[in-house]
């Protein structure tokens, strides 16, 4: 029970960014593929926090959502073996499993989502861009890099919920939710896994030092914590003026990495379907495809306009793990 409680506590993006990062994934993809993804929008969008329910039930899954570099020293990503077995042979399975298996999901996850669009299997491709989605988010998430996972070891502890739930929660109407991004192939999807890791992965100190800054304006621990009832029982977290403050602090920092996830799933999606022969996905419809509903959305997400015009559907519908 109290490994539940742990292992459900220390979860990804929120459900709002992960349902953010599925649905605008899909306006990056090229007109083959769209039909058959925007038809299948909502079920991308709600099961896009899928990977970390199955924490709950499935004693496997816990590991698969982070890499904590440090442990691997100072150039850990550059250093770790690409290929899992290379990697096994040179940590072991269960240093590997200890410390997170996040990249080796990402390809193993990519690759399912590869042989589901050649087996042409709707409800398959479905499953595994979902999944894929989660775990590109996860990639995305600095604390998801780190053995200091929640600022634990620096006197900074809530930093995991701070970063990626209290932030989005409190600020996504004001995030610029916009890109112009067309899905482009990855020539190596390992290459392109541990470039994002890094790049996560270096984003760590300036978070953790935006923390200590802002902890300066507000001396009154009453201001900086609320108190909420969450997993049963009453757990402390930074309080929304403290999110705000971190925000602005990090600059665009949460609003880049949302962004910079989507644009990196639609790459991912839009490889497997390369790499798969591009099969023709139109035959899988299960419904009339609206071609201009998703013109439109996607011309209101080029002008960050989505959540102006309520499309943004994780907005919507709002809801907490
Ligand atoms: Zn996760």
């Amino acid at each position: 029970m109290l490994l539940m409680v742990l292992v459900t506590s220390l979860s990804s993006w929120g459900f709002l960014v992960h349902r953010t990062v599925n649905q605008l994934a899909i306006y990056g993809l090229p007109k083959k593929m769209q039909p058959f993804f925007y038809t299948n929008i909502d079920s991308l969008v709600f099961n896009a926090p899928r990977p970390d329910q199955r924490r709950n039930v499935d004693p496997a899954e816990g590991n698969k959502h982070f890499l904590d570099g440090e442990y691997y020293g100072e150039h850990a990503f550059d250093s770790i073996p690409r290929s899992w077995d290379a990697a096994v042979a040179k940590y072991s399975e269960d240093t590997l499993k200890k410390y997170g298996t996040l990249p080796y999901v990402i390809g193993e996850t990519q690759k399912k989502l590869t042989e589901a669009f050649k087996k042409r299997d709707g409800d398959s491709i479905i499953f595994y861009a979902t999944d894929l989605g989660h775990y590109i988010g996860d990639a995305h998430v600095p604390l998801h890099t780190s053995l200091n996972y929640d600022g634990q070891l620096t006197g900074q502890r809530g930093m995991h919920d701070l970063w990626e739930t209290s932030v989005p929660e409190a600020e996504l109407t004001a995030f610029n939710i916009r890109s112009r991004h067309k899905a482009k192939y990855l020539g190596s999807v390992e290459t392109a896994i541990w470039d994002i890791l890094k790049h996560t992965h270096a984003l760590l100190p300036a978070m953790f030092a935006a923390e200590k800054e802002v902890s300066k304006s507000f001396p009154d621990t009453s201001r900086k914590y609320r108190w909420e009832f969450r997993w049963g029982k009453n757990r402390r977290f930074y309080s929304k003026e403290f999110a705000i403050a971190f925000n602005k602090v990090l600059k665009g920092s949460i609003n880049d990495q949302l962004i910079r996830s989507s644009n990196a799933l639609a790459d991912f999606w839009y490889t497997a379907w390369v790499d798969a022969g591009k099969p023709d996905l139109n035959g899988l419809l299960h419904k009339p495809y609206q071609r201009h509903s998703f013109r439109k959305e996607r011309k209101a997400y080029r002008k960050d306009q989505l959540i102006k015009k309520g499309w943004l559907i994780s907005n919507n519908f709002r809801t907490r793990d």
